[in-house]
């Protein structure tokens, strides 16, 4: 069985307070367990309230993690310096990334804890952390085979196919899919996922002067993920100036347009805490 764990579900920036108790306010973050193989989708806020429970989990026992990271964009990293597991000697975190463009993926994750930001220097974190920057795009972590692609987003930034033997996991964050929902490559990179997570930052009319910023759009979403055959799709990467009432607008015209289509695709809105377990059982 292969389990998969939302701690962290918004995009840019963390956005704490009453209008987003619902879905959340920490930046990305998912968990994806298979077996003992432990792989942390992104180091967003999120990862700090992880950290906390796989620490409570594994008390004394060794912790071995690895972390896939799309891109160095603050959303998907700043949760790094607050994850207790590194502060733990039986920690070993191994930690894979796209190549930086100007600086290495190691001064791009370590330059955050540098003293003009972060009070503890990177050389002084007592786990054991290894950071690769991904030539191969398609490598193991335990029984599941990762295959990385480039996204388009501003700078380099990958999306991650998980392959279980049970399960098709798709993580694409950070995304503006070339020609909307007829993007050629994204529709070979996630086809027949069981589960989806994906870029839906803005709706029709806020994407018109977003285009070239890097996200994707509800509609296009939708329209990619029907045509894929996608199981289940996750609307990931909420804006921050989205409130809950406003995703939930988002969820009831994703499952219209689903409906329209007489598909049996399952929509969410991805929000912190909501588990998925799979294989799923489907209609029941
Ligand atoms: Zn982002
Ligand atoms: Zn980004």
């Amino acid at each position: 069985m292969t389990r998969l764990k939302f701690w962290g579900v918004r995009g840019s920036i963390p956005t704490p307070g009453p209008g987003t108790v619902r879905h959340g306010g920490n930046t990305s973050c998912v968990e994806v367990r298979h077996g003992d193989d432990i792989i942390i989708l992104d180091a967003g806020t999120g990862l700090r309230a992880l950290g906390s429970a796989l620490l409570a989990e594994f008390k004394n026992r060794p912790l071995n993690l690895t972390l896939l990271v799309t891109h160095t964009h603050w959303d998907h990293i700043q949760g790094l310096p607050f994850f207790a597991p590194i502060y733990n000697p039986r920690c070993r975190l191994r930690i894979l990334g796209a190549p930086g463009t100007r600086d290495s993926l190691v001064s791009a994750l370590t330059g955050q804890m540098e003293s003009t930001y972060f009070p503890v220097p990177f050389a002084k974190v007592p786990g054991n952390i290894e950071i690769e920057e991904i030539q191969d795009f398609n490598f193991n972590i335990g029984a599941v085979q990762v295959r990385a692609q480039r996204s388009n987003h501003p700078g380099l930034c990958f999306g991650y196919r998980l392959f279980s033997p049970d399960s098709l996991i798709v993580y694409f964050p950070d995304s503006e899919p070339r020609a909307g929902g007829e993007d050629k490559e994204m529709l070979e990179f996630i086809r027949d996922a069981d589960v989806l997570i994906l870029d839906s930052q803005y709706d029709a009319a806020e994407y018109q002067t977003h285009v070239g910023w890097g996200h994707g759009c509800l509609d296009d979403s939708v329209a990619l993920a029907l045509k894929a055959g996608v199981r289940r799709l996750c609307l990931f990467h909420h804006d921050p100036d989205h409130d809950d009432k406003k995703i939930d607008g988002f969820l009831r015209r994703a499952r219209r347009i689903v409906a329209k289509r007489k598909s049996k695709m399952k929509v969410d809105a991805a929000r912190e805490g909501m588990t998925i377990e799979l294989p799923e059982k489907f209609g029941r």
